[in-house]
């Protein structure tokens, strides 16, 4: 993990509003005194997601997800903490401070300076390329198309990149996968006469590309980089940031090539995305379902296509939530979106998406395949083969109509046993620990830190949380004005982070006076248990070797205490 000064995390959740970080991508209503809005983490219907501008907080009572601004950039972008503090620290006009020995992806930052400056190369050799133009062209790629992808051309030379280097950058450039080395060591060109497409993260930064061979006897046809510390390809989709700016279509398309995306593109369908080679991976429908609803898998008609999309549908099953949707379009024969679109136009195209096959149909379609359903045997195959695929169902009403479905055709009346949703009563499950409660309403309010009463000795109880509290009322202590959010960023990297969410929302439902109230009680009964405490340790002291004349004393004290 980065280490970033905490002052610089507090200052910075000091300055930005978690009400402006999430309103920006969920829609809230003002509720009482925070906001609420339908949860973007989980699939809902009455909202139990809310933003607390006073803690600086958000919290899901549905899944229970909560955390900070830079929480919630974290889960909603998929970012990483970095890049969630730097974006935050951008719109807040901050500069990230690097301290001493902080390992903060600098290297990575050099390596992304290289992909920049290859893609400005093969960009500009592109415009004297003729043939290459020319092949753009024929496919009928337009020169404002080829500048969005940014697309280049990489020269027929072994070391037309490479020379375009020093000799200090010639490390990185390795890294980034664009030169190799041979047997002897000598580096050279991995792309060599090819049509350059850069591969963008999420957030528009080259991390890697692909090159398609111009001549036909070119081998491979498609050549991606290889796996490097930018790139790792299961995770990386084509195009995802352009798509990304049409969040507001109903649905993302996921095609397989790069041509896909570009031709779709060329014909004003800008919600579309490629694989890089590699199957759908779970992570990229968690990916696209955060910011679409609908996901339609667009394969070939032919036998390739369909074992592609069983095994997007196999990836997806146990991601498929109620009220996302996944269908499945399959292009006539040797026909993919590139062809097909520049044949037929975009109207045909959008007509295709909306014939798309759901995924309960495909499903049941698989099932089906090599049974003759109307066979007893057939039958109660069916219902066997079906068992495995329901099981990785998540729990919702998807799960319960396709198993009353599969009850139906295969005649088997297996009642389904019912998973109805527990909701999630994460206050519940930490029990009743009274330290717990005191830790919940000091992250509440820090303010009540000061009021912890000096003579309270919690490291007399055998509980569990107490170097938490102590943790706290240090934090506070260094930053009275703290708020919620922001001290519960200092436990991120700690093993208590997630447990301490939780505790977080435990006293939402009052206001700042019965919280002090609450506190109140609860440190006037902690004094007492405390104390008793003490008294059993001096009589048992008393007892077994006697006591010193102070501590006489004190157990007279506090037997006193008790009986007044
Ligand atoms: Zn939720």
């Amino acid at each position: 993990m980065a280490s970033i000064p905490n002052e610089f995390i507090e200052s910075l959740l000091d300055k930005v509003d978690i009400y402006d970080v999430v309103s920006a991508r969920v829609q809230l209503k003002k509720t009482g005194k925070d906001y609420s809005g339908l949860c973007p983490f989980h699939t809902e219907n009455t909202p139990s997601f809310t933003v607390s501008q006073q803690k600086q907080f958000y919290h899901c009572f549905g899944c229970g997800k909560n955390g900070s601004a830079i929480g919630f950039l974290m889960e909603y972008e998929g970012l990483e903490f970095i890049d969630a503090v730097k974006d935050l620290a951008q719109s807040a006009g901050m500069e990230v401070p690097v301290k001493a020995g902080n390992h903060l992806p600098k290297s990575s930052n050099n390596l992304y300076a290289v992909t920049e400056k290859a893609t400005r190369i093969f960009a500009h050799q592109l415009k004297s390329a003729a043939h290459v133009i020319d092949y753009l062209k024929n496919r009928g790629i337009s020169g404002e198309t080829a500048l969005t992808f940014q697309l280049g051309y990489a020269l027929d030379e072994w070391n037309g990149l490479a020379n375009r280097f020093e000799v200090n950058e010639q490390d990185l450039l390795k890294r980034t996968g664009l030169t190799t080395s041979n047997e002897r060591n000598q580096l050279y060109d991995k792309f060599r006469n090819r049509l350059m497409f850069p591969i963008h993260d999420r957030r528009g930064r080259v991390i890697a590309f692909g090159g398609r061979a111009i001549e036909a006897e070119q081998k491979p046809k498609y050549l991606n980089s290889p796996e490097t510390e930018l790139f790792h390809k299961s995770n990386e989709l084509y195009g995802l940031h352009l798509a990304k700016k049409h969040s507001q279509e109903p649905y993302i398309l996921v095609v397989e090539g790069y041509m896909d995306v570009i031709a779709l593109h060329e014909y004003d369908i800008k919600n579309a995305v490629a694989t890089l080679g590699t199957a759908t991976s779970a992570q990229h429908i968690q990916t696209l379902f955060k910011s679409w609803d609908r996901i339609v898998f667009c394969f070939d008609g032919d036998n390739a296509g369909i074992q592609a999309a069983e095994k997007a549908l196999n990836t997806a099953l146990p991601l498929y939530l109620d009220r996302k949707i996944i269908d499945f379009l399959f292009l006539p024969d040797k026909e993919d979106p590139d062809s097909y679109v520049s044949k037929y136009g975009a109207d045909a195209f959008r007509k295709q998406v909306n014939d798309a096959v759901a995924f309960s149909d495909f499903f049941l379609q698989i099932l089906n395949k090599n049974i003759n359903i109307n066979s007893l045997d057939g039958k109660a195959q069916l219902f066997d083969k079906a068992q495995p695929y329901l099981k990785q169902l998540p729990k919702g009403n998807f799960k319960q109509i396709m198993a009353k479905k599969i009850a139906e055709i295969s005649g088997i009346d297996q009642q389904a046993p019912r998973n109805y949703e527990q909701p999630a009563t994460p206050n519940k499950q930490y029990g009743e620990n009274p330290l717990r409660k005191l830790i919940s309403l000091l992250l509440n309010s820090p303010y009540l830190c000061s009021k912890m009463p000096q003579e309270l000795n919690l490291r007399i109880l055998s509980f569990k949380g107490v170097e938490i509290i102590d943790k706290i009322v240090e934090i506070f202590n260094a930053n009275p004005h703290i708020r919620s959010a922001a001290m519960l960023e200092h436990f991120r990297d700690s093993d208590y982070s997630k447990y301490l969410g939780h505790l977080m929302s435990m006293h939402d439902h009052l206001d700042e006076q019965q919280k002090k109230l609450e506190f109140e009680d609860l440190v006037h009964y902690l004094l007492k248990m405390t104390s008793q405490q003490e008294i059993n340790r001096l009589r048992n002291k008393q007892l077994q070797q006697g006591l010193s004349n102070e501590e006489k004393q004190k157990l007279v004290q506090l037997l006193h205490q008790k009986h007044q």
